[in-house]
C-alpha cells in the first residue's frame, strides 16, 4: 500500500473530484457565459482509458471517495461506461449533476450503487429557472428529482444564491424539506472567469440565515468532519438544509480534496490558478506519482494562498468541476 497523500499542513487527501467533461447542456449565469466556453481541443481531453488509469493511480495513493462532476458529467458520451467501471473500484462513488439526463441513466446508477447525488437547482419556479440557467428544462429536472426521491436516492440539492435573482426562493426551498428526505444546501456565489461576479451579488451565510429566520425556527445539526456544509433542520421536517460558506467562512483547514479535470490536469485547490498536467507524462510513459505528490505538497494553507479570492483569475467553474 502506497503512502497516503499528505500536504505540508498534515491534511490527508483522500477525496478526488473528477470532471468528466467541460461541456454542459445548461448555461447557469454563475458558472458559464451564454455563448459557452472555449473547449480544450479533443486530443487534450483524457480518453476513458486514460481517465480510469489516472483514477486508479489516485486510488493506489489512498483516495477513498470519488465524485463525478463537470461541466455536466452525464453529457459525456461514455459517462455510462465510466460509471460501470468505477462501480468495480474500492471507493465510495458520488456525482454532482444538473439532473437533465437522469432518467436515461437511472438504472445504471442503481446498478452501480451510485446513490449519493448532488443536484443543482436554483429555483422552484420555471421562469426563475430559465433566468438562472438560460434553458427551459425546468419540468424535466423536477420530474427527474421526483424520480430520484421515489427510487430512494440520497439527494442533496445545491442552490447558488445570487442577489436580485433568487434570494426570494430561499424559504420555498426550506419548506420543500418539510415532507421530502432531501438536504438543501445554499451556496455563496463564488468568483470564476466569465461569471460576472460582484461583491454586491453575493448573499452571505449570515444573510441567508436571516432570510430563513424570518419564516422558520430551526436547530443546528452536527456536521461531519471535512464537511463543507453547516447543517440545520426545522424541527419535525423530514429533510434538512445547510449553507456552504466558501466566501465568508472558509473551511480550508479540513480540506481533503483533489480535483482532476477532463484534460488530465489536477488542481490542489478550487481557487488555485495553477494546475499540474498529468496527461502528458502519462502519454510519455513517465511516472505520475511524484508529480501528484509534488502538487499536493505545494498546496497552500487556505484559498490557494490568496488573501482576497474575489481578485483571483481562474478558469470557469465548468472546466474545473465544482
Ligand atoms: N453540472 C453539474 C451541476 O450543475 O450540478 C456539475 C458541475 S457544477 C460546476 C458543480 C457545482 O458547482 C454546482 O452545484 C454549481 O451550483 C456549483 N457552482 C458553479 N459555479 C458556481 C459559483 N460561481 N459559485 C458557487 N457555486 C458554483
Ligand atoms: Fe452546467 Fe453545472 Fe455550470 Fe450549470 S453549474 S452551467 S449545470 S456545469
Amino acid at each position: 500500500m502506497a503512502e497516503p497523500l499528505f500536504d505540508t499542513y498534515g491534511r490527508k487527501h483522500d477525496y478526488l473530484r473528477v470532471s468528466l467533461t467541460e461541456r454542459c447542456n445548461l448555461r447557469c449565469r454563475y458558472c458559464m457565459p451564454e455563448e459557452g466556453i472555449e473547449l480544450s481541443p479533443r486530443k487534450h481531453i483524457c480518453t476513458r482509458e486514460e481517465l480510469l488509469w489516472l483514477i486508479d493511480e489516485f486510488i493506489r495513493l489512498g483516495v477513498k471517495k470519488i465524485r463525478l462532476t463537470g461541466g455536466e458529467p452525464l453529457v459525456r458520451k461514455d459517462a455510462g461506461e465510466i460509471i460501470d467501471a468505477l462501480a468495480e473500484r474500492p471507493v465510495s462513488l458520488a456525482m454532482t449533476t444538473n439532473a437533465v439526463l437522469i432518467d436515461r441513466h437511472i438504472e445504471r446508477l442503481k446498478r452501480a450503487g451510485l446513490t449519493n447525488l448532488n443536484v443543482s437547482l436554483d429555483a422552484l419556479d420555471a421562469d426563475r429557472f430559465l433566468m438562472m440557467t438560460r434553458r427551459t428544462n425546468f419540468d424535466k429536472v423536477m420530474s427527474n428529482i421526483d424520480l430520484l426521491i421515489r427510487e430512494g436516492f440520497n439527494l442533496k440539492i445545491n442552490c447558488v444564491v445570487i442577489r436580485g435573482m433568487n434570494e426570494a426562493e430561499i424559504p420555498g426551498f426550506v419548506e420543500w424539506t418539510r415532507n421530502q428526505p432531501i438536504s438543501v444546501r445554499f451556496i455563496e456565489f463564488m468568483p470564476f472567469d466569465g461569471n460576472r461576479w460582484q461583491t454586491e451579488k453575493m448573499v452571505s451565510y449570515a444573510e441567508i440565515m436571516d432570510h430563513i429566520r424570518e419564516y422558520f425556527s430551526f436547530e443546528k445539526l452536527e456536521d461531519a468532519p471535512n464537511d463543507t456544509t453547516k447543517h440545520y433542520r426545522v424541527p419535525g421536517y423530514r429533510g434538512n438544509f445547510g449553507v456552504i460558506s466558501s466566501m465568508t467562512e472558509h473551511f480550508c483547514g479540513s480540506c481533503n480534496r483533489i480535483r482532476l479535470m477532463a484534460n488530465g490536469a489536477i488542481k490542489n485547490c478550487l481557487f488555485s490558478d495553477s494546475e499540474t498536467d498529468l496527461l502528458t507524462p502519462l502519454r510519455n510513459n513517465e511516472a505520475v506519482e511524484p508529480i501528484i505528490r509534488q502538487a499536493i505538497t505545494n498546496k497552500k494553507a487556505k484559498h490557494a494562498g490568496m488573501d482576497n479570492i474575489s481578485k483571483q483569475t481562474n478558469r470557469t467553474m465548468t472546466t474545473i468541476g465544482g
